[in-house]
């Protein structure tokens, strides 16, 4: 690959007929699993093996990676398959090391992405490499720092450039171990139009029942490729058991996945569906805040009854109309829509509360 090409030039010369796929065991455990998960995936979509020899755990105590050994074991399973190479990266000598041992894609992890001097001393490793790197989001939801990643390995010369959407760290218990937020990574294609970007369901996921349909929204969303976790006895992996998949299943997913053409006749209808995409992932939201604001006003409901205070407060409600409508014109939205919704809202409270106040 030469040093002028871009990523995305590299996927468009692959010229695949369906998304790139990643696929490897989180974690190196022994030359025999490499090489026997690296056979399996050899006759799937699967064009780069993955297996993590560093690993950050988030408390100590538990099975930090092979280390440097793996490497030898990558680069056996390459050899025997043909297969190009993957594993994650965090600090000057994981560069030194997979460099040395022609690691073909090295990728950044969530709890590296969030430390500027982390991803410094990385991009400063790799300054001006022609191999592929892959900067995965931060674990907190935070554009700027995932964007100050991206920016900082460009600033390091490297061309050969990607992300990867594997979800952000709630306190709150959600079905799924990271919670997507796609409207983060949606904002960070807005930002670098021409970066590809690859989704880690099994990260976001942390179960493998979720795994398809996090793959399917990423697809619809235009999303240029998938890196997946995938073991021949998940149950038995030494990390992430819960969320690894088998090489048969990802094949399988590969088959029943909806894959949105690129090119062609349909260009309208490819452009209306990742639109489309991106209106469902709003409307959620819009739906689940909703629902959040009804829990607040339930509580309040709760306070008025205790108290015994009547549920109206024409004060605050005027209040809350106003302020909304100046906020409404400046997002372009007429003051007669911010209106009509924000006194459907308000009906909608109204309704919980009385329902809260009458029960004795
Ligand atoms: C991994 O890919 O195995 C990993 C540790 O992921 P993350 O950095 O997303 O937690
Ligand atoms: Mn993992």
């Amino acid at each position: 690959m030469e040093n002028d090409k871009t990523l995305r030039n590299w996927l468009t010369e692959m010229n695949l007929d369906h998304p790139l796929v990643i696929a490897g065991p989180c974690s190196a455990e022994t030359e025999e699993q490499v090489l026997h998960i690296a056979h399996q995936l050899k006759d799937s979509d699967a064009t780069v093996m993955r297996a993590g020899i560093w690993k950050p755990r988030t408390r100590p105590g538990n099975f930090e990676g092979v280390g440097a050994i793996g490497l030898e074991w990558l680069k056996k399973a390459k050899k025997e398959t043909g297969l190009m190479i993957a594993t994650e990266v965090a600090n000057k000598t994981h560069v030194d090391l997979a460099l040395k041992a022609d690691v073909d894609v090295l990728w950044i992890g969530a709890r590296s992405t969030v430390s500027p001097f982390i991803v410094q001393e990385i991009a400063d490793a790799l300054q001006g490499t022609d191999k592929i790197v892959l900067v995965k989001n931060p674990v907190n939801p935070d554009l700027a720092l995932w964007l100050g990643g991206v920016e900082r390995l460009y600033a390091a010369n490297i061309k050969n450039l990607g992300v990867i959407h594997r979800g952000f760290s709630t306190y709150e218990k959600i079905k799924y171990r990271n919670n997507p937020e796609w409207q983060i990574a949606i904002d960070l294609q807005n930002r670098f139009p021409d970066l590809p970007i690859l989704v880690d369901p099994s990260h976001i996921a942390g179960a493998r029942n979720l795994i398809f349909d996090i793959c399917q929204t990423a697809l619809d969303l235009n999303y240029d490729g998938m890196i997946v976790e995938t073991h021949h006895t998940p149950d038995k992996a030494w990390s992430d058991a819960a969320q690894q998949i088998t090489p048969e299943f990802l094949k399988q997913m590969t088959i029943d996945l909806r894959i949105r053409k690129k090119h062609g006749a349909g260009e309208f209808n490819e452009k209306l569906n990742v639109l489309r995409s991106k209106i469902d992932v709003i409307d959620n939201q819009i739906i689940d805040f909703l629902g959040k604001r009804m829990g607040v006003a339930d509580e309040i409901g709760e306070l008025k009854k205790e108290n015994n205070v009547a549920i109206l407060q024409p004060e605050r409600w005027n209040n809350v109309l106003n302020k909304l409508t100046l906020k409404g014109e400046k997002n372009q939205l007429s003051k007669d829509f911010v209106e009509r919704l924000t006194k459907a809202i308000h009906e909608e409270s109204i309704a919980h509360q009385h329902k809260i106040i009458s029960q004795y």
